[in-house]
């Protein structure tokens, strides 16, 4: 028989995560701060321990998914040596700074530690789209790599104990500017009567065509060259039209400023011949603004 986990923290995800492992018949040891939520999870097989250190003894596969990274100190601190010798994966989200902090916590308490961020929402869980990129020690990610699999597909992120955690966020920056973006652009769009859904419909095609361009951005990026040839330069367009119609319909303009300021910084640098890409270079050097 598979080996069993302990899981520590029973809320949206927690529950889920649980209820996963026990489907697949595993042997799942749950634990909660509020106990009343363990027994749906016992009622499908899970057993429920009363205190952490009772839950952690039980297996040498300890998960916490709480609610940050201060309910994980809180709930840890109390009971490290219960865990030493055990692996812990901590699937809470966390900055990555915070994640290296409980990395080092758990090499002074000799903890075998993985840190996990989840991208996938609870019903998610178990389904192809779902993710968990994982970073921290290489062996420990290796050995659990199959036990871990019915949760969602593992992506190891390397050895830096916060590098699951910053690319999680990363992928989340992205998102939200796109979104914001969207939204920015249905605003717009309402002040000569398209409704939001006519503005969506409108818009997915155009934004599923050329999302595909991002991979060709990444090349140049990685590449470094950001020169075009002709009207896609930064001299072209600093999306003064966009910024300029924004205003003038009364919408508010913040996030187009912010690019188009991005922009500047490129021009004033003198690279005003090259391509809309080159603004990564001011996101990632915004010292030098290279
Ligand atoms: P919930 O709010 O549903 O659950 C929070 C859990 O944390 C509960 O089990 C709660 O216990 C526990 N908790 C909170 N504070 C403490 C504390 N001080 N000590 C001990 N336990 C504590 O959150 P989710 O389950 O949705 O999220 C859990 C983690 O998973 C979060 O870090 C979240 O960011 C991450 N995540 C969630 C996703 C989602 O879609 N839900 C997606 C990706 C990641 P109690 O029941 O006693 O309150």
């Amino acid at each position: 028989t598979a080996p069993g986990l302990t899981l520590l923290g029973l809320g949206q995800m927690g529950a889920a995560l649980a209820g996963r492992m026990l489907d697949q018949g595993r042997a799942v040891t749950v634990w909660n701060r509020t106990p009343e939520r363990a027994a749906p999870l016992v009622a499908r097989g899970a057993a429920s321990a009363e205190t952490p250190a009772e839950a952690i003894a039980r297996n040498g596969l300890v998960v916490t998914c709480l609610l940050r990274y201060a309910s994980v100190r809180e709930t840890l601190d109390p009971v490290a040596a219960s865990l030493r010798g055990r692996t812990l994966i901590d699937l809470t989200t966390t900055t990555p700074d915070e994640a290296r902090e409980l990395g080092r916590w758990a090499a002074e308490h000799d903890v075998e530690y993985l840190n996990g961020a989840i991208m996938a929402t609870p019903y998610q869980i178990g389904t192809p789209v779902a993710r968990i990129l994982y970073s921290g020690a290489p062996d420990v990610f290796a050995r659990h790599r199959d036990l871990l699999a019915p949760w969602a597909e593992g992506v190891y992120d390397g050895p830096d104990a916060g590098a699951a955690s910053l690319i999680d966020l990363a992928m989340l920056s992205g998102m939200y500017h796109m979104f914001a973006g969207l939204f920015h652009g249905a605003a717009m769009a309402a002040t000569v009567g398209m409704s939001a859904q006519d503005f969506a419909s409108r818009t997915i095609p155009l934004i599923e065509s050329l999302v595909a361009h991002f991979a060709a951005d990444a090349a140049i990026i990685d590449g470094g060259d950001y020169s075009v040839p002709g009207q896609q330069s930064l001299d072209f367009s600093d999306l003064s039209d966009i910024l300029r119609t924004s205003e003038e319909a009364g919408v508010d303009s913040t996030t187009i400023a912010a690019i188009q300021a991005l922009i500047h910084r490129q021009r004033e640098a003198g690279h005003g011949a090259e391509g809309f890409a080159r603004i990564y270079e001011t996101l990632r050097h915004p010292e030098s603004g290279r």
